[in-house]
């Protein structure tokens, strides 16, 4: 067993083209990871859970720190830092803004400044904050690999903890957020237990107003295995008046659809009463949102 704190790379590689990238994977292997902001990978490293890496693969040089609106929708590159995206007008507008709520309230300041969107992606850490609200939004991940590229829907990226369907010699490049319909509107909460502290549990929602009728529900959770998307509740709520009723419905059955992680800081049973608030809240924000307020 290796010792606890115990990792030492020989190498620090800087490629700077998407095939160079592909190709280090492929021939290290498991001996090689890519580092974006490095803040996970510092956080790894220091439990001596990384004891086989030895290359490190920085993606720095490969032009993909933008945040762009086309006709498709919201492009977000891989190496777009955490402020950068709490920063742009682009996600001034809804349904988007429920984005850069999410990243504004990622703390602390020194982790907004260096981690990145792919590292919050492939991390694969159940309660990071933006994969929920992406998985919210609908969300594309466009991947490279040996085989070329491959655009999955973010829903069913995500195995286990720790584990993406990403295969040897893949990375992920992009993240695009469709375009979604007039009057859709978004929200994101979550809860911690301070203002420094990793999420216990998270809430991603979206929903479209079509007179005062919920349409293109989308509801997603961080904290428990994965970040998951609820789609029994989703269909509960699709084509619905929205009324206090409906959401008393939608919140109680969440105690069959979600089961968060037990930690050292809550229970599974604490964290799901408090998913349920969150739930509840993000809801109606979102509507209010699809509003117009
Ligand atoms: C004190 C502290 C507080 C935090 N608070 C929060 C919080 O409130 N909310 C929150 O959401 N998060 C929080 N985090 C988590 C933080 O956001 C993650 O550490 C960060 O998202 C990881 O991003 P990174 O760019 O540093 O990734 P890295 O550490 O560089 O990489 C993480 C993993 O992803 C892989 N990877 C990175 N980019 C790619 C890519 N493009 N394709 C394939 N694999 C890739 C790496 O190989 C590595 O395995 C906190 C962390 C700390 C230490």
């Amino acid at each position: 067993m290796p010792e606890l704190g115990y990792f030492a790379p020989d190498e620090y590689l800087k490629p700077n083209s998407i095939e160079e990238v592909v190709n280090l994977l492929q021939r290290y292997g498991d001996k090689a990871r890519i580092v974006a902001g490095g803040t996970a990978l510092y956080e790894l490293a220091k439990r001596g859970m990384i004891p086989q890496v030895k290359k490190m693969i920085d993606l720095e040089y490969l032009n993909l720190r933008y945040v762009r609106s086309d006709e498709e929708g919201i492009k977000i590159g891989c190496m777009v830092k955490i402020y950068e995206l709490a920063n742009s007008p682009i996600l001034d507008i809804h349904p988007y803004y429920s984005i850069k709520e999410a990243a504004l309230n990622i703390r602390p300041v020194q982790i907004r400044n260096m981690a990145t969107v792919g590292g919050e992606i492939c991390s694969a850490i159940p309660f990071l904050d933006l994969p929920t609200v992406f998985l919210a939004l609908d969300a594309k991940l466009r991947i490279i690999g040996p085989k070329g590229e491959r655009k999955i829907d973010m829903d069913g990226f995500y195995f286990d903890y720790f584990l993406t369907s990403l295969g040897n010699g893949e990375f992920v490049i992009e993240v695009m957020i469709p375009k979604l319909p007039d009057k859709t509107g978004s929200a994101f909460l979550k809860f911690e237990r301070t203002a420094v502290d990793l999420p216990l549990v998270n809430v991603g929602v979206s929903l479209m107003n079509k007179n005062g009728e919920c349409k293109n529900v989308r509801i997603a959770l961080g904290g428990g295995r994965t970040h998951v998307r609820i789609k029994s509740l989703e269909r509960a709520l699709e084509g619905k008046r929205f009324n206090d009723k409906i959401l008393d419905d939608i919140v109680q059955s969440l105690s069959d659809e979600f089961k968060p992680i037990s930690s050292a800081h809550a229970s599974t049973e604490y964290k799901l009463e408090i998913a349920k608030i969150l739930l509840r809240d993000a809801l109606l924000i979102a509507y209010k949102r699809s509003q117009g307020d």
